[in-house]
């Protein structure tokens, strides 16, 4: 693989995927650019070189070619805006040899959305309901067949692949991994790519101890692999959020009407077991900011977490929890944070998450390494205002959760191999 910053594009046709997947009201406005900003560097640098940039990206999920609710040219004047040049557009990706020939050195031109084509994800579309087993598979291996041939030609527009999309690096698409090949000595990671690769190595494999994990939200079961891999690297594993009560309830104690998942129980109980055997200070809330309904206004309690009373449920955790989780996280060399404390979205109950928030960006002052990741993290260090305190934010939600599974991203395989 190539190094993007000891590249040079002159005179070369890049394609570029990158994740444009960004949000748009009902009338095809951007709310939030985050993502057309976090490529900005690296499109910025291959034009600067003197490159000819082809931009590539899915948005949303079409079932059909084309659906103008998931045009990539509702973002065009913004991706140009911002790029600061006017950015040429192919409006069929796959037919898009014309518009590549006419670029010139330091021009741009963005692709209309890859997943148009069925091709892109591989996946069939427009099965009946009633098909059956051999129609599903004869409509997949017909799908995978043209994939090849779809991969090729996109291949076929540009002299270097550079990979920007972590948000997608856990799909072994057309255009996220499958691509790389063509450019046996010409692929390369973005400088977004870099980092969030950085940023997961840092806690996957060069870790500085003392290492915390906090995983917080509301289901265990959505959160095993996840655990059972940090079991393997952490010193301390904080479990908080909705997962809290099933541990509670497993272990005896009253939870009232708390989130629970009453078949995982034993699972709770094992992970427990585990995290004994294998050293880790696995660490649960003592105490719970108690609600009598699911309401910002609910009558509160602070209660003791295994004592929560009938009709009452845990939105929260309490003051003791919160320094006994602020006091591991600022003692942590290596700090990774997914999830809250309890139910941010409403203003009373997000004091254990500001806390935890507080105590990481201290942490990070103090020299730590602080990844944030993973959907409603990245929310909650938003909406409070503390992402510029925390070392690094991740920009893909499932992309990160694998990773940080331990499982190795196609994306990111593909331009390593
Ligand atoms: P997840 O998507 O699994 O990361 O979970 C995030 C969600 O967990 C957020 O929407 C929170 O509102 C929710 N959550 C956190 N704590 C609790 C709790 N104590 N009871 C119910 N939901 C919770």
């Amino acid at each position: 693989m190539q190094n993007i910053d000891l590249y040079n594009f002159k005179g070369k046709k890049a394609f570029v995927r990158v994740d444009f997947n960004v949000p748009l009201d009902e009338n095809g406005n951007i709310t939030d650019d985050t993502r057309i900003r976090a490529a900005l560097p690296t499109l910025k640098k291959i034009l600067s070189d003197g490159g000819r940039l082809i931009i590539a990206s899915h948005l949303g999920r079409p079932n059909k070619n084309p659906d103008p609710k998931y045009s990539l040219k509702q973002i065009l004047p913004r991706v140009s805006k911002l790029l600061g040049v006017e950015v040429q557009f192919a409006p069929d990706c796959a037919n898009a040899h014309a518009e590549v020939d006419l670029l010139k050195d330091g021009e741009a031109l963005m692709l209309e959305n890859l997943r148009f084509y069925a091709e892109e994800e591989g996946k069939p579309r427009g099965l009946s309901d009633d098909a059956t087993d051999e129609d599903k598979a004869a409509a997949k291996k017909a799908v995978k067949a043209s994939q090849k041939e779809f991969t090729k030609m996109l291949a076929a527009y540009a002299d270097a692949y550079v990979n920007d999309a972590f948000g997608t690096a856990h799909r072994a698409h057309a255009s996220t991994a499958l691509i790389a090949e063509f450019f046996p000595d010409d692929k390369m990671f973005g400088y977004l790519m870099e980092k969030e690769v950085n940023a997961v190595d840092k806690v996957m494999n060069n870790i500085v101890h003392p290492f915390t994990a906090i995983m917080g939200g509301s289901k265990v079961s959505s959160k095993i692999e996840i655990i059972e891999n940090l079991l393997t690297k952490v010193d301390n594993l904080i479990i908080t959020g909705g997962m809290t009560y099933t541990f509670t309830k497993a272990t005896g104690g009253k939870i009232g009407n708390s989130i629970c998942e009453n078949d995982k129980l034993d699972l709770a109980l094992e992970l427990l077991a585990k995290a004994k055997a294998k050293g880790v200070n696995l660490v649960l809330a003592v105490d719970a900011k108690a609600a009598d309904k699911f309401d910002n206004d609910a009558n509160t309690q602070f209660v003791d977490v295994d004592k929560i009373p009938d009709e009452w449920e845990g939105m929260d955790i309490g003051p003791k929890s919160e320094d006994l989780f602020a006091d591991v996280i600022k003692s942590s060399k290596t700090i990774l944070w997914n999830g809250p404390t309890g139910v941010f979205e409403f203003e009373n109950f997000t004091h254990g998450t500001r806390v935890v928030g507080a105590a990481v960006v201290e942490a990070t002052k103090n020299g730590a390494f602080s990844l944030v990741g993973g959907g409603d993290s990245v929310a909650a260090v938003n909406k409070f205002g503390i992402a510029e305190g925390v070392s690094y934010v991740s920009t893909g939600g499932g992309a990160l959760l694998e990773a940080i599974q331990g499982i190795e991203l196609p994306g990111i395989a593909a331009i390593k191999k």
